[in-house]
């Protein structure tokens, strides 16, 4: 079981900042930017071609929560970045597909 399921089951806390009835989002524990938040699907897809293949239309309810948060948050004016990292060499370490929204400050490009 992935430590994300557990944040869905209760099994362990998280700072939520949005719940639905197809995802919630979270503070990252170790935040990269002020705003650091994580959108997950409540069905645990692995990663995003799991979730693109089985459920296209659950991966733009995801990408509009993003744009939800990201008013919520304030930095939709401003800017921010999505990310979903997927597999080894593309940095996932959650096996439980997920969209980082990063903000509140100027991001650098590109990954190293
Ligand atoms: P990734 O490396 O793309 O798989 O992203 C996983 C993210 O989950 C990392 O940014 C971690 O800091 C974050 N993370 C791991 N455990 C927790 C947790 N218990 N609560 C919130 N975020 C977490």
């Amino acid at each position: 079981m992935t430590i994300f399921q557990k944040i869905l089951d209760g099994k362990i806390p998280a700072d939520m900042v949005w719940e639905d009835e197809k995802a919630v989002a979270f503070r990252d524990i170790e935040p990269k930017a002020p705003v650091h938040v994580l959108v997950i699907p409540r069905k645990p897809y692995r990663n995003i071609g799991e979730g693109a293949t089985e459920d296209p239309e659950l991966m733009g309810h995801l990408l509009w929560v993003c744009s939800q948060i990201a008013e919520q948050e304030g930095i939709a004016e401003s800017g921010y970045r999505v990310i979903t990292n997927k597999g080894d060499e593309g940095g996932q370490s959650v096996d439980h597909l997920h969209f980082h929204i990063l903000g509140g400050r100027q991001l650098g490009w590109t990954p190293s």
